[in-house]
């Protein structure tokens, strides 16, 4: 028997710092994560700040950084680590990509020396948890609509506004808050460094998700949070600094999802080999062989295209099309790989003693953010016609 990754030699992509590197944050997710994902799913929970310095000492947390405390991996690694935390669940990814490709991005691509000295050895140590704060209730797909605002008051900045669906939220001691500001004729978005005990700063948990369980979400408000002019970020200026982050957090993804993926696979395959139907195991079956093999399939080519998009990345050649293509395609086929091994598990899989259905459920949200399918639709839909349908 093979895995779907040795069916397609993954292995012989990768350099030995890039296996050493997989191989030990997936020991670290079997032995620390794996054994209470689901209860913290169930609770709808996720220890954050316990968990937050232990990924710090494995140096998951800004890994493909360079300098200020991060590792400074290569950008296959850090994909190779996010799938192996996916395989566990889609909120640790989550909490390490909000961490580590947004929060600490924002400050690393747009800080001053100071910001960056600041913040990012304590973000990358896990003692200081970040977040961004990008998304408005009334303004997801289309975050340059924004109304949180921020004007000068004398030297110091005023944010006023709200953000929701924000990973982190009321852990973080720190929200990179996006807001537009008044310049000459023009609105302007700019980045701001909050520290999250700022008077007007508050966050709410949002809870009753069906998704994401594991993964903390928060709504943001803020009421008049008077900051100092050294907390907007100085190379931030209009939507493409935190389009920026999202670039990088999206190239996280296309790794990423297909953890989920693979977990399902090989709970199905598992599963299959000794569940008896009619007699004879369910892995015995025609049907059954035929979606195992096109769900592979799809897996592997998948890791081809996440492996072949790193490379790109490392050489600093990636475009933000071939981001959205990867995006695109292992959201999407990891969420039809996680339904489909449902469907073989029958009732079993619809609880939480195996990882299909929570895995399916988390996708949903994985799906919808960092752009969502049709928005990375579009995307490649107008570098392929050369017209734009966003609007
Ligand atoms: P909408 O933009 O309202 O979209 C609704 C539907 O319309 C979608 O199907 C969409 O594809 C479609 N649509 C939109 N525009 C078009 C168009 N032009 N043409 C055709 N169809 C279109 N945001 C943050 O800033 N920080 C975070 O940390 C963060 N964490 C999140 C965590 C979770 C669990 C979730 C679910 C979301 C998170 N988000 C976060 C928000 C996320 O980025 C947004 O949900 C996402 O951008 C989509 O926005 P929306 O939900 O408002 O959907």
């Amino acid at each position: 028997m093979v895995t779907a990754d040795e069916l397609f030699a993954i292995d012989s992509l990768l350099n030995d710092e890039e296996r050493a590197i997989r191989d030990t944050v997936r020991a670290f997710a079997a032995e620390r994560l794996r054994p209470h994902v689901a209860e913290w799913f169930e609770a709808g929970t996720f220890p954050a700040r316990e968990l937050a310095p232990e990924l710090g000492k494995l140096g998951l947390l800004g890994m493909h950084l360079e300098g200020y405390g991060c590792a400074g991996t290569s950008a296959t690694a850090y994909g190779l680590a996010c799938l192996e935390l996916e395989a566990v669940d889609s909120g640790v990814r989550s909490m390490v990509s909000v961490q580590g490709s947004l929060a600490m991005t924002a400050i690393h691509k747009y800080g001053s020396e100071e910001q960056k000295l600041r913040w990012l050895p304590e973000m990358a140590a896990g003692r200081v948890i970040g977040c961004f704060g990008l998304t408005e209730p009334d303004f997801g797909s289309n975050p340059g609509g924004m109304r949180t605002r921020a004007r000068r008051d004398g030297d110091d900045w005023v944010l006023d506004g709200s953000k929701m669906w924000i990973t982190n939220g009321s852990v973080a001691d720190v929200a990179i808050v996006w807001a537009q500001s008044r310049e000459g004729e023009r609105d302007v978005i700019r980045g701001f460094v909050v520290p999250t005990d700022t008077p007007g700063f508050s966050a709410r948990e949002m809870k009753h998700k069906l998704s994401l369980r594991a993964s903390i979400t928060a709504e943001l408000s803020l009421d008049g949070v008077r900051l100092p002019a050294d907390a907007q970020l100085p190379e931030a200026r209009g939507l493409a600094a935190p389009l920026g982050c999202l670039s990088e957090a999206r190239f996280g993804i296309i790794f990423g999802a297909l953890g989920a993926a693979r977990d399902c696979l090989s709970a199905a395959i598992d599963y299959a080999r000794t569940r008896e139907v009619f007699d004879k195991p369910l892995a015995a079956y025609q049907l059954t062989q035929a979606k195992l093999a096109d769900m592979a399939l799809e897996l592997g080519k998948g890791q081809l295209l996440a492996v072949h998009l790193g490379r790109l990345k490392d050489r600093h050649e990636i475009t933000n099309e071939q981001i959205s293509s990867g995006k695109l395609n292992s959201t999407r086929e990891a969420i039809k790989i996680a339904r489909e091994c449902r469907t073989i598990l029958g009732a079993n899989g619809i609880t939480l003693e195996y990882p299909v259905l929570r895995h399916a459920n988390n996708l949903e949200s994985v799906l919808t953010y960092e752009g969502t399918a049709e928005v990375h639709q579009l995307v490649l839909g107008e570098a392929l016609t050369g017209s734009k349908a966003f609007r």
